[in-house]
């Protein structure tokens, strides 16, 4: 039975289901995917800066910004990288869908090694 419970399961809670649920759940899962094009992984976040400009009241005041900044995950080169005020809508528009993506992932991973430890891996 799909009750909405099933829309929320925890780690623990797979170990509850039947393997037919299981397979349910991954189904939905897989379904809830939908747009795999526009994700990001990283961060947003705003950060105060100062121009460098002799006698601009950043130099010993408050600093301009808060700009937006992007840093990539996994890091690596993922130096932060500045986000014009336009984008910064669809910075985390793709943020929040990469999350999304990410989530999905990992719970059908965790049902197919749920699956796989009781030899139900099909
Ligand atoms: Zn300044």
């Amino acid at each position: 039975m799909a009750c909405s419970c099933v829309m929320d399961a925890h780690k623990s809670d797979l170990a509850r289901m039947s393997a037919e649920q299981l397979r349910a759940r991954r189904r939905v899962l897989a379904e809830r995917l939908g747009d795999v094009e526009h994700v990001l992984a990283g961060s947003l976040a705003g950060q105060p800066r100062r121009c460098g400009r002799p006698g601009c009241r950043c130099a010993d005041g408050e600093p301009h910004g808060p700009y937006a900044y992007f840093t990539p995950r996994p890091g690596g080169r993922g130096r932060a990288r500045y986000v014009p005020a336009a984008l910064e809508d669809a910075v985390r528009r793709y943020l929040r869908r990469g999350a999304e993506v990410e989530a999905a992932l990992a719970e059908i991973s965790a049902i197919n090694a749920e699956l796989l430890a009781r030899r139900e891996l099909e």
